[in-house]
């Protein structure tokens, strides 16, 4: 993924495009034909004319996730590897991030393997992958998950978990809320000998399920308030995990045209100070500032925009994930410095996400192989939105990935926003028409979110 600007047009010149259009290569998924596409790109633009909707990414742009991913996908290394603690490996580096945040888990769990390959004991694979099956289907709470681990288990060891024995101690499971110790040893002593994981398409289904296991293992202990145990010493909670970014819930009251006249108060909260400006930008930042801030929630109060959420997540765990995040937006609104009245009004407009989101696109309206950095999940929330191709030079889309940008241009829109974190910052972000180390905050109160005039 990533090269751009190909010189494919010297090859084919397609006549519904322009002469000038950029293009970009996709790495398909392992057993994907063609193994690499190339697909135009949406014309850069560093402006809309008159902006009309917004695309978001969540893990990392709209919340904190990402560092729940990198961890699950490192305890996935661990026990492949057999390197449990920081005193055998000291874990995943900068150096790993642009191949494991933003792509599909397929991608990111495939990397991993072919860089942690001298150290993956095969018979670790198999034992982690059954213990991931063994959860799944005792506590797994999205189907399509557990049909995909039962697929898999079935494959590997020629058995169903609908086996009536097995069945019948995994309805006991469900019921203790545990799986007994001489139950895994038991099932193990009969499973393990008959299997063999080689490398390629069936290790790397292994290795997400194993992923997929301390993932969801976190989102179910978030989703019933429970301490999340397993980060070094301590127990985190669900709020340590997912909360806001830095100012999304002042840009989603913004952009909705839901912030009050007496607004402005707001701005400090907004901590508009980690951000480049120009001389003149600085010498009169404080004006402009409040001058941008001022335009924008007036401009929105006469024409809301409207918003879609695009992730790669699946439903089960976007849904989770937003409705902790929301927790925490309400939990913001509550402090702000705004009439008592105005305050409820905006928490009752954040009680739910879907009350706020106009689209909310999922890796389950899709498929793993389709994932960012097609363009897919972009368009279909383009088409729930209702915005037609013309007008797809009036949409502005945030994202913290490479890969994420690549899929909001190949989308077609070309105000594709780069918004890098920590965990993000050395990404490739050339196909963004502009990468704001000040994230929201600048992307509003520098920009005044890029509308022309
Ligand atoms: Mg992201």
């Amino acid at each position: 993924m990533g090269r751009i600007s190909l010189d494919i047009n010297v090859l084919l010149k397609p006549e519904y495009l322009p002469e000038e259009t950029e293009w970009g290569e996709i790495l398909n998924p392992q057993g994907v034909f063609p193994e690499r596409e190339i697909v135009p790109l949406g014309p850069k633009s560093a402006t809309v004319p008159d902006l009309k909707a917004i695309v978001c990414d969540m893990d990392g742009t709209t919340t904190t996730t990402e560092a729940l991913c990198i961890h699950s996908l490192e305890t996935m290394v661990r026990r492949i590897t057999g390197r449990l603690d920081a005193a055998l490996w000291e874990g995943l580096t900068p150096d790993d991030s642009p191949h494991i945040i933003g792509n599909s888990t397929t991608r990111h769990v495939e990397y991993l393997l072919n860089k942690y390959r001298p150290h993956i004991q095969p018979e670790l694979v198999s034992d982690s992958f059954l213990n991931a099956a063994f959860w799944f289907f005792a506590f797994g709470r999205d189907a399509r998950r557990v049909a995909e681990v039962a697929d898999n288990f079935k494959r590997f060891t020629g058995f169903s978990y609908k086996d009536n024995k097995l069945a019948k101690e995994i309805s006991q499971w469900k019921e203790q809320g545990r799986i007994p110790v001489e139950s895994l040893i038991f099932w193990k002593a009969r499973l393990l000998p008959k299997m063999e994981i080689e490398p390629g398409v069936s290790e790397t289904n292994a290795a997400i399920d194993i992923y997929y296991q301390r993932y969801h293992e976190i989102l179910n202990a978030i989703d019933n308030g429970l301490p999340i145990t397993g980060f070094g010493d301590g127990e985190a909670s669900g709020s340590s995990f997912i909360s806001p970014m830095p100012g999304v819930a002042h840009f989603l009251s913004l952009i909705k045209g839901w912030l009050p006249e007496n607004s402005q108060s707001l701005l400090p909260l907004l901590k508009p100070t980690e951000f480049d400006m120009t001389d003149t930008e600085r010498s009169r930042s404080a004006d402009m500032i409040k001058e941008n801030w001022a335009y924008l929630s007036a401009h929105f109060r006469k024409n809301p925009l409207k918003i879609a959420l695009v992730t790669s997540s699946i439903f089960w765990e976007a849904d989770i994930v937003m409705r902790q995040l929301f927790v925490g937006i309400r939990e913001e609104i509550a402090a702000w410095p705004l009439g008592e009245r105005q305050i409820c009004e905006l928490q009752e407009r954040f009680s739910h996400y879907e009350a706020v989101y106009d689209a909310f696109v999922t890796a389950s309206d899709s498929h793993e192989i389709r994932l960012k950095p097609h363009r897919d999940l972009y368009s279909i929330a383009l088409r729930q939105m209702g915005i037609k191709p013309t007008d797809f030079d009036r949409v502005i889309g945030f994202e913290d990935s490479a890969s994420g940008i690549f899929s909001i241009r190949a989308a077609g829109i070309g105000c594709a926003v780069a918004l890098p974190f920590h965990q993000t910052a050395n990404h490739d972000f050339s196909p963004a028409a502009h990468i704001l180390k000040g994230a929201l905050p600048e992307a509003i109160l520098r920009h005044r979110l890029f509308l022309k005039g």
